[in-house]
């Protein structure tokens, strides 16, 4: 990372698609990530490559969620890995969430491989590598989750989930907060929080947001969700993007 120069116009787009590179050759993320993630620099770079206020809003909602959660959980992929390890770990400590690996294209090295770069990032506790219970309506790799994880949690956030998935966890009832930097994408469009943003901005502004609430009270909390309009946010996304066009 210390060859791109920081004075770079497109810094941080770089930085993130060294990351991808560094996952995929350290066994981390699938080749099929870089793909993922071009798709998504096009979107950031025709949002501007910043948080729009909306995505501020998104993620101040996630963090109440999370907060006043019984059971949160943050579902950990390949890009996920390379792209935000600690920032992961950091979100998981302020909320008291768990960390739970999800993979695409599943294979228990991969997932091992993650499973060890997590807790070299800070993890304590990594789940994902039981998957002893399944997500109904999804084939089999895709739906493996751990019964004490995912599948019981009452709010997941899922960055970077592929359509399918996100169809199937919210028709489990599950409060589901997606972070997808394209607003057309069903993943956002089935979560009740959207949040269109690059995650490699989103997971440390999610934490700051949830320390800031540490002391909040559930009536506080509860205010910042019924605030939040999700319809008004995805419209404003794409609103960015097209005047970005
Ligand atoms: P589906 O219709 O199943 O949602 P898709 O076309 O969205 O498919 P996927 O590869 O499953 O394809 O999803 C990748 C998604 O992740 C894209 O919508 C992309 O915009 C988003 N994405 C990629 N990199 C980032 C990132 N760094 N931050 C936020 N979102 C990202
Ligand atoms: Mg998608």
């Amino acid at each position: 990372e210390e060859e791109i120069p920081e004075d770079h116009p497109r810094y941080q787009d770089l930085l993130t698609r060294h990351r991808i590179e560094t996952g995929v050759e350290k066994g981390i993320t699938h080749l099929q990530g870089m793909h993922a993630e071009g798709r998504g620099s096009a979107f950031d770079y025709l949002l501007g490559e910043e948080t729009i206020p909306s995505a501020d809003a998104a993620e101040r909602a996630a963090a109440a969620h999370l907060l006043l959660a019984d059971h949160p959980v943050l579902s950990i992929n390949g890009n996920v890995a390379a792209l935000v390890p600690g920032e992961m770990v950091d979100l998981a400590d302020a909320t008291d969430a768990d960390l739970e690996i999800n993979l695409f294209n599943r294979t228990d090295e991969r997932i091992a491989a993650i499973a060890d770069h997590l807790r070299e990032h800070g993890a304590t506790e990594v789940k994902g590598l039981e998957a002893d219970a399944r997500i109904p309506n999804l084939d089999h790799q895709r739906a493996k989750v751990d019964a004490d994880g995912i599948y019981e949690a009452d709010v997941v956030l899922v960055p970077l989930e592929d359509g399918d998935r996100a169809e199937a966890l919210e028709a489990m009832g599950k409060t589901e907060l997606v972070i997808d930097l394209n607003p057309l994408s069903r993943s956002p469009q089935v979560a009740e929080v959207p949040i269109v943003d690059n995650i490699i901005r989103a997971v440390p502004n999610m934490a700051a947001h949830a320390q800031e609430l540490a002391d909040a009270g559930e009536g506080e909390l509860e205010g910042i969700i019924e605030a939040f309009d999700r319809e008004e946010a995805l419209e404003e996304a794409e609103e960015r993007i097209r005047s970005g066009l």
